[in-house]
């Protein structure tokens, strides 16, 4: 066998090659399964193409196991898939594609191994293993595509510009494998790209955001961002990014280009979570700084409110790259929100109040916050990052004592709404609110404990002041 498989691999592809013996037709590993072997990948999927009814093949593949696997088949698409031991397989009959202009669903019909190698989208991905007699476990690369794997390149089987034109979201793909392979997109590949860029436009969003988060959770993301950029893919499906490039200079007074400041954040966080949704946060958490920049005399480039106005564009920006609208989304726009709290806090103000407001407001993302904001740190000014760094480590030491002392993560004030409406029979009304915003803000400021008895005296102080009840 040209590649190594487990025990298990190897006696569920024996059992394929006798199924596709008594059926006479020639059968074949093919696609990533076979590419992420030779790498030493881990694998998940198996896909398998036969030059026959890829549906029967699988029927006759489970037949052999017990229990007797479920056979799920789209007998439009003429494929089928089964699973065995967490391991999902594929099955496919081999194929000839042809590909209209409006559309990147082609016309299909059944073809030769060749013709199906012919309609891969890279050489790496259109090696197959034979699992026929003659030549069983033996490497079938007309493309060479071992070479490519070595070289770590990618290139398409046939003119780049035909498969990009045929199927738009192969361009997405190519930067998707580029970053999570680190590879190098070969130079007439890439300049297809650019070339095809704006047929992007007939791919679905949904499609388009897969690629898109496959290259968020890569471990150097910024790969695939610059890629996009580049190739001018970037500026059609997120044009709110691009506009972050670049730096403009008044009076020889340059701002950072805050597109590259973005790509190195992203970096930075990706070394240290793999959640996805925090590394969106460090992708978003400038978004709107092109539009508050400002040029202040004496005073040089200002970007104020950008953290608000970039955290009220998050769910827009979620709807158009078809990024989900739930708590993973409010999670976002609450990190771009307050990404500057922590590191604008400086000793002259690091009061005990203005650390529990952090604590409170972060609440459990609290961490998540810290290492955006630790993340965001990149200045090429060695005492500037020193200075942040020092700060930094400070505000983490105050909150840890505060948190010690006050427990606040996750916290709620001892006065509830429901006990100041049943103590002063108020119905729900903007009165019961400033009360309890009240209570809140004097238990953050330090002026009561934040204790039951201490909140239920400051109500009734407050209901008094209010006009609610007289003295
Ligand atoms: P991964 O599992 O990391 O996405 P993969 O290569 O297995 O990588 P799949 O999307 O599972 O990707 O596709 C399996 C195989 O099908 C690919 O290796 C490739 O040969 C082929 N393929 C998938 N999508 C396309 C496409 N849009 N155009 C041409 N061939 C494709």
């Amino acid at each position: 066998m040209y590649i190594n498989c487990t025990d298990k691999e190897l006696i569920i592809l024996e059992k394929i090659a006798a199924a596709a013996k008594t059926m006479q037709v020639p059968c074949y590993l093919i696609g990533g399964f076979v590419r992420d072997k030779i790498l030493g990948r881990n694998t998940k999927d198996m896909d398998v193409v036969c030059v026959g009814d890829g549906i029967e093949l699988a029927s006759k593949v489970a037949d052999q196991f017990k229990p007797t696997p479920e056979v799920h088949f789209f007998r439009n698409f003429g494929t089928a898939q089964i699973k065995i031991d967490g391991l999902e397989i594929e099955f496919v009959g081999a194929r000839k594609e042809s590909y209209r202009s409006d559309s990147r669903k082609p016309e299909v019909e059944k073809g030769t191994i060749e013709d199906d190698q012919n309609r891969r989208d890279f050489t790496i991905n259109a090696m197959a293993i034979s699992l026929n007699k003659n030549d069983y476990g033996q490497l079938v690369d007309p493309f060479n595509g071992i070479a490519d794997l070595e070289a770590k390149n990618i290139q398409t089987p046939l003119a780049p510009g035909i498969t990009f034109s045929d199927d738009p979201l192969r361009m997405m793909r190519a930067i998707r494998f580029a970053t999570q392979l680190n590879f190098t997109i070969e130079e007439k590949t890439f300049a297809a790209i650019g070339e095809n860029a704006e047929r992007i436009k007939i791919v679905s969003g949904e499609r388009i955001a897969d690629e898109l988060n496959k290259i968020v959770l890569a471990s150097k993301p910024s790969v695939g961002f610059d890629l996009l950029y580049k190739s001018g893919l970037l500026k059609i499906i997120f044009p709110q990014m691009v506009a972050l490039a670049g730096a403009e200079y008044v009076d020889g007074m340059g701002h950072k280009d805050n597109f590259y400041h973005t790509l190195q954040v992203l970096d930075n966080i990706s070394e240290n979570t793999n959640d996805l949704w925090l590394r969106w946060a460090a992708i978003l958490h400038d978004i709107a700084k092109p539009a508050t920049k400002r040029f202040e005399e004496g005073h040089g480039w200002t970007f104020h409110g950008h953290e608000a106005l970039g955290g009220k564009w998050v769910p827009k920006i979620f709807a158009q790259l078809k990024l989900p609208q739930n708590e993973k989304m409010k999670f976002v726009r609450k990190l771009v929100e307050m990404h500057l709290r922590p590191i604008s806090l400086t000793k002259e103000n690091i009061t005990d109040s203005a650390i529990r407001r952090l604590l409170v407001d972060a609440g459990e993302d609290f961490e998540a916050l810290m290492t955006l904001c630790a993340a965001d740190i990149t200045s090429k000014n060695k005492q500037k990052v020193q200075r942040y760094l020092n700060n930094f480590d400070m505000v983490r030491k105050r909150c840890a004592e505060v948190e010690e002392s006050d427990h606040l993560r996750n916290w709620q004030p001892p006065i509830t709404g429901e006990i100041i409406m049943a103590t002063f029979n108020l119905p729900p009304s903007r009165r019961v609110g400033d009360i309890k915003t009240a209570i809140r803000e004097a238990i953050l400021d330090g002026i009561i404990p934040n204790e039951y008895d201490a909140a239920f005296a400051y109500m009734l102080q407050k209901a008094q002041e209010f006009g609610i009840i007289k003295s």
